[in-house]
């Protein structure tokens, strides 16, 4: 018998509907901590160009202007600003739109936590990301982590509690991700070491002598990436190194020794890990940050991609060095933190989060941040295996040594 009209209207309803409820069961629900940074706003475009994604909750510090915008695009369901005047202000902006608002540290856990969550993108910087990330890894809530301070500082508690809970913690450091990239479909046994490649900042081959005069425009200069202002520091100080070395032992589980920083001026070579035959993997591509934020959200797919690609005729050659751990002694005072373990990686984050904002603010010079964490690492009793208060005491105990001083 031949199908008639209606027949064939409600198959295609049918298929449409099929379609429909793939496409829902494919969505993949993210929330993302820090949406008005750096990474913040390239997960959002990732998410524009994708459309079975969809931001469920959003936080953000006090860049209201920007965050407002965000809200009224990508509308999720729960957002977050730093202080309750900033939400109460939103609260107002947004008087046309449903949205639940929930100011400070209440606000980033609950949009941590969220049910209808599947990924958080720790996007926010510092340790104020500690809490919140650990909310989530116990609401079974895979985490894509740029935020490399909580890993530095409460890796020991993170990484168990991840492993213990079934969930991933996805890197989107760019170095860590093409350490990811380059294991897979490796045996992680047969790892001899991991290779961290640095640009080598704005200053690389000055003198200590050099460094004395540099001002904060300088030092905001990167020469390959484009970030936020902490990191932008932290990577002319080689601190941002140091902190990659910590988070590459507590992400991946090898040990400080075998873990190399190798300069790479041209940045075109993530990072890389050697094996025990003696070859190499690595990861190579244009410096942008997209890249590993959209691995770790499609992990294992590679979802297409706009933008330049690298030109090997164009780019001649790529070069490296050794870092230069006497005039960047933040690197040698992070190796020196991840050795001692425990409560100093803390003193070392606090410190060089203190001393980064105390420069920005134009109150210290810029040998002075290495002077600072030094300072600071010399005057802490260690505690070997600190829970999150006493991280967050630790964090508290090292602010207020430095507010003495300065
Ligand atoms: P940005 O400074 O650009 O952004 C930080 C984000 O955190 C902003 O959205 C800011 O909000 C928000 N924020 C700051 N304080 C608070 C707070 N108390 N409560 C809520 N939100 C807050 O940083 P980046 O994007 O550069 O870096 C973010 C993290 O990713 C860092 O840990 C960094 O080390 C890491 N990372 C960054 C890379 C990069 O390319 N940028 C590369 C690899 C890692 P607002 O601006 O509204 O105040
Ligand atoms: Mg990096």
């Amino acid at each position: 018998m031949g199908k008639t009209d209606t027949d064939r209207g409600q198959s295609k309803e049918k298929a449409w509907l099929f379609f429909y409820k793939m496409e829902v069961d494919f969505v993949k629900k993210i929330a993302i901590l820090g949406s008005t940074g750096s990474i913040g706003t390239q997960t959002l475009e990732i998410v524009r160009d994708n459309p079975d994604l969809q931001v469920v909750g959003l936080a953000a510090g006090s860049n209201i202007d920007l965050f407002e915008k965000q809200v009224r695009e990508f509308k999720p369901r729960l957002v977050s600003l730093k202080s309750e005047a900033a939400c109460k202000e939103l609260r107002t902006r947004l008087a046309d739109m449903t949205v639940e608002i929930v100011p400070g540290m209440d606000g980033l856990i609950q949009i941590a936590e969220m049910e209808e969550s599947q990924v958080l993108v720790t996007a926010i910087v510092g340790m104020i990301g500690i809490r919140p990330t650990i909310a989530a890894i116990n609401k079974h809530k895979d985490i894509a982590l740029a935020n490399k301070e909580t890993l530095v500082t409460a890796g020991h508690i993170i990484m168990p509690l991840a492993a213990s809970m079934g969930v991933s913690i996805l890197p989107v450091d760019s170095e860590h991700s093409a350490i990811f990239q380059s294991m897979q479909g490796e045996n992680k046994d047969r790892i001899s070491k991991l290779l961290i490649t640095a640009s080598g900042g704005p200053f690389r081959g000055r003198t200590r002598e050099e460094l004395e005069k540099v001002q904060l425009e300088d030092a905001l200069k990167h020469p390959n990436w484009s970030m936020g202002h902490k990191i932008t520091i932290d990577s002319a100080t080689l601190v941002n190194k140091g902190l990659e070395v910590m988070e590459a032992k507590w992400l991946f589980q090898v040990d400080l020794d075998r873990i190399q920083v190798v300069v790479h001026p041209q940045s075109i070579i993530h990072s890389m890990v050697e094996y025990a035959d003696g070859g190499i993997m690595a990861q190579l591509g244009m410096p942008d940050m997209k890249l590993p934020i959209q691995y770790a959200l499609f992990y294992p797919d590679r979802r297409p991609m706009a933008g330049k690609r690298v030109d090997f005729y164009e780019l001649g050659s790529i070069t490296f060095e050794k870092p230069d751990m006497e005039t960047f002694i933040g690197l040698k005072l992070a190796m020196k933190a991840a050795a001692g373990g425990g409560s100093m990686p803390t003193v070392f984050n606090a410190a060089n989060e203190k001393a980064v904002s105390l420069f920005l603010n134009r109150k210290i010079s810029f040998l002075q941040i290495p002077e600072i964490i030094e300072m600071c690492m010399e005057a802490h009793q260690k505690i070997a295996n600190p829970d999150v208060d006493a991280i967050l005491a630790v964090e508290q105990e090292t602010y207020e040594r430095i507010n003495m001083k300065f």
